[in-house]
This record gives C-alpha cells, sequence and structure tokens, in this order.
C-alpha cells in the first residue's frame, strides 16, 4: 500500500493527469508529472515536474526515483522505455495495457482473443490491401492510423472501393473497418484493485460530433444499459487478462444485434467524467486508490440522473453565462488557446 503523503508519478501533462492530480490531492497525495510540453495545465496543479520526451529513459529513471508508483494519463507512449523506471517505482496500469490499447490491430485482437466482438477489419499498408479489404469486408468502411488516433483524428470515410482507388495513402500502418450501424454508444468504465477486485460505474450514453465525444447521458437508454451486462463482462475479462490495476475503459456500438467493441484506453476517460459529481467516487478517485493499493470507493450513482457536456473550443468562452444556472458545474482545463476541436472544460448537471 502506498501511503497518503507519497508521491504519484504521471505521464502525461493533459486534462485527464490535471484531474486525476486533483484528486491525488485530496487524498493526501503530491504529484508528479512528465510530459514533453513545457506548459502542462496538469503540472500547473502538482508539486512536481519534469519536462522530458517519453523515450528519455534516464530522464524516466529520474522520474520515476522521485515517485512510489507511476501511472498514465496517455496511452500513445512507447512501453519498451518505460522499463527504466521498474527498479524505482511500479507502473500501473501495466506496460502491456498500453502495447494492447495504443493499436488498434493489437486491441481488435486481443478482445477477439477474449470472445468479443469488433467491427470487421483489416491491416492495411497499401492501395492493393485496401481494395482487398474493401472486397473482403465491403463498404461504408473507416480507415484509420493503427496508432495515435484520438477524438477522430487519422480517420477517413470510405464510401466505395472506386472514391479509395483515389486516395492518398497516409505512409503510416492503417486498418480498414466496416462501418457499423449502430443506435447508440455507450462505455463501460471499471476499476480494478491490486486483489483484483472489479467495480463498475453505470455506462454512459455517448454522443459524439465530428468524432469528439460531445455528450454523456446517465442513465443511458433502456436498449442500451440491455446491452451493458455482455459489454461488462468483455471488460471484466480484459482487465484479468492484463492483470489490469487502475481504471479502464471500452467504447462500444450498440446494435440490433448486440454490443459491438469499438475501442479501449487504459485510463480514466473522457466519458466517466461525470463521475465527478455524479457518483459516489469519481473515477480519478478510484483511479489513484486502486494504484495505491488502497480500499476501493463505491461506485454507484449520486444523483437520478446526470448528463455531461464536453466544452469544446469557442463553448468555453461562454463561462459566464455557465455559471449563470447555479446548478451546472463547470470544469475548465485551464489551456490557454480554445483552438477548434481542443476540449477546453466540461459541465455536469446533475437530476436529484
Ligand atoms: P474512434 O476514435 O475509433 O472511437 O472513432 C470515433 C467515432 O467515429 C466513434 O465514436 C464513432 O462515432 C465513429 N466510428 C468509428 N469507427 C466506426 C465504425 N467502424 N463504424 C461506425 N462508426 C464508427
Amino acid at each position: 500500500m502506498i501511503p497518503p503523503g507519497e508521491t504519484i508519478g504521471i505521464l502525461g501533462g493533459g486534462q485527464l493527469g490535471r484531474m486525476i492530480a486533483l484528486a491525488a490531492a485530496q487524498l493526501g497525495y503530491r504529484c508528479h508529472v512528465f510530459a514533453p510540453e513545457q506548459d502542462s495545465i496538469a503540472a500547473d496543479v502538482c508539486a512536481g515536474f519534469t519536462q522530458g520526451t517519453y523515450d528519455d529513459t534516464a530522464a524516466l529513471a529520474a522520474f520515476a526515483s522521485q515517485c512510489a508508483v507511476v501511472t498514465y494519463e496517455f496511452e500513445n507512449v512507447a512501453a519498451a522505455p518505460l522499463a527504466a523506471m521498474a527498479p524505482y517505482a511500479p507502473l500501473h496500469p501495466p506496460a502491456r495495457a498500453l502495447e494492447v490499447a495504443q493499436d488498434r490491430v493489437n486491441e481488435k485482437s486481443f478482445v477477439e482473443h477474449l470472445g468479443g466482438r469488433p467491427a470487421p477489419w483489416a491491416m492495411v499498408d497499401s492501395p492493393a490491401d485496401l481494395a482487398a479489404a474493401i472486397a473482403r469486408i465491403g463498404a461504408p468502411g473507416i480507415l484509420k492510423t493503427r496508432r495515435d488516433g484520438y477524438d477522430g483524428k487519422g480517420q477517413w470515410r470510405i464510401a466505395s472501393a472506386e472514391q479509395a482507388a483515389t486516395l492518398d495513402l497516409p505512409q503510416v500502418p492503417l486498418i480498414y473497418e466496416g462501418f457499423v450501424t449502430f443506435f447508440g454508444e455507450f462505455s463501460v468504465i471499471l476499476v480494478r484493485g491490486t486483489d483484483g477486485a472489479i467495480a463498475f460505474w453505470d455506462s454512459a450514453h455517448n454522443k459524439h460530433d465530428s468524432g469528439i465525444l460531445a455528450r454523456s447521458t446517465v442513465p443511458a437508454p433502456a436498449e442500451i444499459v440491455a446491452q451493458v451486462p455482455e459489454a461488462r463482462a468483455l471488460a471484466g475479462k480484459v482487465a484479468d487478462a492484463l492483470d489490469y490495476v487502475g481504471v479502464l475503459t471500452l467504447e462500444f456500438f450498440a446494435t440490433d444485434a448486440g454490443p459491438v467493441f469499438n475501442e479501449m484506453a487504459p485510463r480514466v476517460h473522457n466519458s466517466g467524467h461525470w463521475t465527478i459529481e455524479g457518483a459516489l467516487t469519481s473515477q480519478f478517485e478510484n483511479h489513484i486508490r486502486a494504484i495505491c493499493g488502497l480500499p476501493l470507493g463505491a461506485t454507484d450513482l449520486a444523483a437520478k440522473g446526470v448528463v455531461m457536456d464536453n466544452l469544446i473550443g469557442d463553448a468555453a468562452h461562454d463561462w459566464p453565462g455557465i455559471l449563470s444556472d447555479p446548478a451546472n458545474h463547470l470544469h475548465l482545463y485551464g489551456k490557454a488557446a480554445a483552438r477548434p476541436g481542443r476540449k477546453m472544460g466540461h459541465v455536469t448537471r446533475l437530476a436529484l
């Protein structure tokens, strides 16, 4: 067990790290951020900050030697250099979770092996591969980069084989996925402790706009809730297979044929931000409890319902209007510039 007062290392310097650090502070921990950027909105609320690249093994080792445990808020970090931290501090969740989740082919294969069902998919490294993938899977579909994609970045809708033939493919490993006809999207967020105990939060109904999460609503409509048990069973298997410690998220499409796995994130997730006010224990607090070996907090709903809206780009400029409703819980991440598509904050409302 890592007692309050110790230092928790966080790889990654964004809003997830910031909210992890705020929860850690509430429990009496100090946090130390390791991130490549000079200005980190996570480091702004932490006791320590190391600016370094994720492949700098000497810097990672020096960072870990100042921490009792290290976690990450960002999954696009190469796993191998992180081994340099092992002599100094444990890494939770494990590096294996990064390797699985940061590559769409790895995550789909991993989940299929455990009995999960993703959209039909094929690896694409050339125009010929893409033509073969469309011939087998059909169109429409979505071409995605295998790595480094987030918030709909690195994705191209493919309407037909003819359209695909006109594309100038990026020179990175790709994956083609059949287009899933779904009636809703939802996420399963769980926390797994060092003893293997698992707790789930209610699944949010997630609405995306241009590939970016716009709104999460809890409880989800009944037809989505009906698919949650099967999705939870898969998420639990993924967590057990990885001997996972911390918060894990799996995203699903709700379809007439049941839940279709979309992707996983080995971390706290935007679709769980509602848990800060809307659950008895937030995803951030339980992540800290799990990685420090503390007992987990209850994940029950703290209200009849919860709605979380992301503030993307300029939407954050309306903070005076948002605050004019005393029922709104406003979270701003402290980012300097409100670029289009950038997550600047979120607002949570409870139905009591
Ligand atoms: P992703 O980054 O893979 O989660 O994709 C972002 C969003 O694009 C998803 O939340 C869906 O709304 C949509 N999307 C991604 N993949 C598919 C698919 N195979 N079929 C239908 N919609 C998809």
